[in-house]
């Protein structure tokens, strides 16, 4: 059984309801279990001005699937849920990403684990340590001090 986290990012068509559907899919996921959720958090698109906010969010999932199996069901996911890529940085209605894979290295055309962007998003990291506060990030450090690095980048919490 391998701990595999899964950011979660919706800026199109009702985010709250993306997400909460794309939960209940994660659920679905074969081999696997929803093992703890982190709540919604908002924060400013990168990159691409005059686009509505993202929600994000962080599922720990328990798993037995591989790695790439599990990047194969979070994309079915996402193409479900009409997810659709015009341009780099497009608005979308459900991201899906696999940021930690155990403690796993992964470097492939396909799959990078850890995601390599992770780690100086503060919309991933505040929501993975809420789920683990002594969380660190394979050859990158404590998740707690990745985060304070962020400072810049503005993130809170949704209300329940
Ligand atoms: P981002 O999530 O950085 O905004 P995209 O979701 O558009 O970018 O990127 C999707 C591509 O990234 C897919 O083609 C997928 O194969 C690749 N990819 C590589 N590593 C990962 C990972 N750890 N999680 C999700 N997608 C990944
Ligand atoms: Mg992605």
């Amino acid at each position: 059984m391998i701990r595999a986290f899964v950011g979660l990012g919706s800026n199109l068509g009702d985010p709250r309801a993306q997400l909460a559907q794309a939960f209940a899919a994660l659920e679905r996921i074969p081999q696997t279990r929803v093992a703890a959720r982190s709540a919604l958090y908002r924060s400013a698109p990168i990159g691409s001005s005059g686009q509505p906010d993202f929600l994000n969010a962080v599922a720990l999932l328990e798993t037995t699937l591989s790695a790439q199996a599990l990047l194969g069901a979070l994309q079915a996911i996402e193409r479900a849920q009409r997810r659709e890529r015009p341009y780099p940085n497009a608005p979308r209605t459900l991201d899906l990403d696999l940021l930690l894979y155990g403690s796993e290295h992964i470097d492939t055309p396909g799959l990078q684990v850890p995601h390599p962007r992770m780690h100086a998003r503060a919309f991933v990291l505040a929501p993975l340590l809420e789920l683990d506060p002594e969380l660190t990030v394979p050859g990158r450090g404590r998740a707690h001090d990745l985060l304070a690095a962020c400072a810049s980048q503005t993130v809170s919490r949704e209300p329940a």
